[in-house]
Parts: C-alpha cells; sequence; structure tokens
C-alpha cells in the first residue's frame, strides 16, 4: 500500500550496500520506518531525503513493518542542524529523546509540532540550552510526566517559596518541603520558567533572556526529571556533555 506522510528524520543508519534505514517522526502516522535505497550513492535522489533532521514529504510504499521510499521532496533540509557542532549536538539530543523516550501512541501530532518548533528554533539561533529545557519539558507532557507547578501536591497552598519533589510529581511549599528529603530547592527565577515552560507551546517561544544561574539550575531540573521518570541512556546526551565541557 502506497503511503503519504510528512515527517522528519529522527534516525538513520546505514543498511547493506548504499542503502539507509530512517526513522521519521509523522504528522499522521507517529514513528514510522522506512528504507532509502541507494541513499549514500553519491548521485542518489534520495540521498538527502535520508540525512537526519531533514522535514520533508515522503511517499513510500509499505505491506508489513518496514516502508521502501518512492519518492520524497524536502521541505526543510535543515543543513545547518548538521554543519554546526553545538547545533547538531542538541538537534541529536531532541531527535534521539523523540525517537527512544516515546511510546508509538505518545508521538501524536503534538509532539511532531513540538519537535518540528524546536529543530526550527536552533537553526534560528534561538537560545540552545533554554530550548531544549522547554523541548525536554514537552517530552514530559507527551510522556505523562510532567509534573504540577499550580499548588503544593501535599496542602494546596499556592503562596511562598517552593521545592520540586520530582518523584512527587509536583511542588511542596514550605510547610510540606519535608515530606522529601531530596526535593529541589527553586529560585524564584526557576521556579517561574517552570510554570511557563509546562504551558508554553514551543511554537510560541519568543527570545528570552534568562540568567545563566537559572540556566543551570533549569538544566539540573530537567536532568532530573529525565532520568527519574524515564531513564533512558542517550549517546547524544553524553555527546552534549563533553561538546559542553569543552566549550567551556
Ligand atoms: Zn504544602
Amino acid at each position: 500500500m502506497q503511503y503519504r506522510v510528512e515527517g522528519i528524520v529522527i534516525r538513520s543508519m546505514d543498511y547493506g550496500e548504499g542503502n539507509k534505514i530512517i526513522t521519521l517522526l509523522t504528522n499522521t502516522h507517529g514513528k514510522i520506518g522506512i528504507v532509502v535505497r541507494g541513499a549514500k550513492k553519491v548521485k542518489s535522489r534520495h540521498g538527502s531525503l535520508a540525512q537526519l533532521f531533514t522535514h520533508g514529504e515522503y511517499l513510500f510504499f509499505r505491506n508489513s513493518g518496514l516502508g521502501t521510499l518512492t519518492h520524497g521532496e524536502i521541505i526543510e533540509s535543515h543543513h545547518l542542524l548538521r554543519e554546526q557542532l553545538d547545533k547538531t549536538a542538541y538537534s541529536s539530543y531532541a531527535a534521539e529523546l523523540v525517537d527512544r523516550a516515546l511510546q508509538e501512541e505518545d508521538a501524536g501530532q503534538f509532539i511532531y509540532e513540538q519537535l518540528k518548533a524546536c529543530l526550527a528554533a536552533f537553526s534560528e539561533g534561538k537560545d540552545l540550552p533554554v530550548t531544549l529545557a522547554l523541548f525536554e519539558m514537552k517530552i514530559l507532557v507527551a510522556a505523562g510526566y510532567a509534573p504540577d507547578f499550580n499548588a503544593c501536591i501535599s496542602c494546596g497552598n499556592e503562596g511562598g517559596s517552593m521545592a520540586l519533589s520530582v518523584r512527587g510529581g509536583g511542588i511542596l511549599c514550605g510547610r510540606c518541603r519535608y515530606k522529601d528529603s531530596t526535593a529541589i530547592e527553586l529560585s524564584e527565577g526557576a521556579f517561574k520558567l517552570l510554570r511557563l515552560f509546562r504551558q508554553l507551546d514551543m511554537r510560541r517561544l519568543g527570545s528570552i533572556a534568562v540568567k545563566e544561574e537559572t540556566k543551570q539550575q533549569l538544566k539540573h531540573i530537567m536532568r532530573s526529571l529525565m532520568d527519574t521518570h524515564l531513564g533512558l541512556q542517550l549517546k547524544s546526551r553524553s555527546f552534549l556533555d563533553q561538546m559542553d565541557r569543552y566549550s567551556l
């Protein structure tokens, strides 16, 4: 059967002599694996369609299992994301997250739109760590693990300083803080940003100025949330960390 989908390449790997297998996140069919024959040949018409981060329209044939590409058109090649090392590192992590963190039923149109906007933001030069933290929050939303930042999860109190109980899935007020000894104290800046990110659609991300220490706290918090709830070992994250270390 023939399919036509709009999708973004979230994984691309060599397969046999000159071929590639790509995984697409699509706007209508979740994640799909497609064989791109001859993708590695220099003159291949389909080579660029098989590159990581490419956003395009894909026509493929499938009976069961993997599809086979018959035709495609590039909508956005995102070549900057493959050429600039810091952008490559961030984009690879975002793509691998979608590939690994989401079950088939969670990879719907919502996360498709969020990934599309995330890659566009990286490409346009928006702040990389801030954009990534927002995207991680969207992954947690899609996977059903996003914390509740509206009120204390224990007593409902909405005022005062708060601490995040990663395991409890929400915030604890000063009075209830003792209920989770591992809760992370939130600075006012981090708390505001987390609340905003919980609600914000990636497509509406403008340019926000975030203080360096708030960025560090944000990174620490998103890491704790991802590790506790998803527990993934991602190659792209080691790459990202290595790059961050060298650029200091
Ligand atoms: Zn409380």
